[in-house]
């Protein structure tokens, strides 16, 4: 097929990782294989207050246990802050993005005497300007957020942008499927903690790395909304999306770092192999 095809396993080293980073990496790197295409691994480690080097190490080691091989060199989101930065700033230098003060309770609070149906983290668009110099001025911390109403305008509205589906989305959406960005809200395109985030990282480096189709769980499927929403607004080039469903555990729900799901090291350390583990996870080889 294609030797256009290329793919990526992006997880991010903030855990170690469990069955179900196992599948989705295997389905993305059998998914290239099938295709005659290129497998790429990168580490979305932007985000400093959870990352570990010691995750990321375990990682590879993880990966490579399983018998996944990928291109080097591994792109790493620490190193090309500033690509995310100049992205961010072409956002800003066309009016699409805005300072928000607002803290995460602020938020939840506006939310829940938001009116039924208001989308849930619109943080009310940019501050007046005298306001938003006071707020500067006492140093007081903001996030950028993406303002959907001056994308709306930009774009002359969301009707013309949709992404396409080549596997299907948690209620089996397939095919084109129209871009809403709204019940999103403004996301956030930079935190205050950390200078990028996760959105606006992932549609430049797809970009970046020439990504012909993502290969990723449905949990990330809302996320295509806004991510093909960035692409148009950066005129970056949209990949098919090919979302797999979550592989779920014997009690049903789903496996999560947070849950304590047994890691892919310990299911090592307890004797199974690789290819035990592969087909167990469906991956006859
Ligand atoms: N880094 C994201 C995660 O760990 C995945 C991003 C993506 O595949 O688009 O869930």
């Amino acid at each position: 097929m294609s030797a256009a095809f290329v793919t990526r396993f992006a997880p991010s080293p903030t855990g170690y990782l469990h069955r179900g980073h196992a599948y989705s990496a295997l389905t993305a790197f059998e998914t290239a294989r099938a295709a005659g295409g290129r497998f790429l691994l990168r580490i979305e480690d932007i985000d400093v207050t959870r990352c570990r080097p010691d995750y990321e190490a375990a990682i590879v080691e993880d990966l490579t246990w399983l018998g996944l091989g990928w291109e080097q060199p591994v792109l790493r989101q620490s190193e090309h802050l500033a690509d995310y930065e100049a992205a961010l700033e072409r956002l800003r230098a066309d009016g699409l993005a805005y300072r928000c003060f607002r803290t995460r309770r602020e938020l939840t609070l506006a939310a829940q005497s938001a009116p039924h149906g208001a989308a849930p983290a619109t943080p009310g668009g940019p501050l007046p300007a005298a306001e938003e110099a006071r707020l500067l001025q006492q140093g007081r911390p903001f996030a950028w957020r993406l303002s959907l109403a001056a994308a709306e305008d930009r774009l002359g509205g969301f009707d013309h942008l949709s992404f396409t589906e080549a596997g299907a989305g948690p209620d089996g959406e397939t095919g084109e499927i129209a871009v809403d960005p709204w019940p999103g809200g403004d996301i956030v395109l930079a935190r205050k903690d950390v200078g990028v985030a996760y959105h606006l990282a992932v549609v430049v480096d797809d970009a970046r790395q020439q990504v012909s189709h993502v290969v990723r769980g449905q949990d990330l499927f809302a996320a295509c909304h806004v991510q093909r929403l960035l692409q148009a607004l950066l005129d970056l080039p949209a990949p098919v999306y090919r979302h797999h469903p979550l592989l779920v555990g014997p009690d049903g729900k789903r496996y999560a770092k947070r849950d304590r799901a047994q890691t892919l090291r310990e299911i090592r350390q307890s004797g199974v192999t690789a290819s035990d583990l592969r087909r167990e996870l469906g991956f006859s080889r």
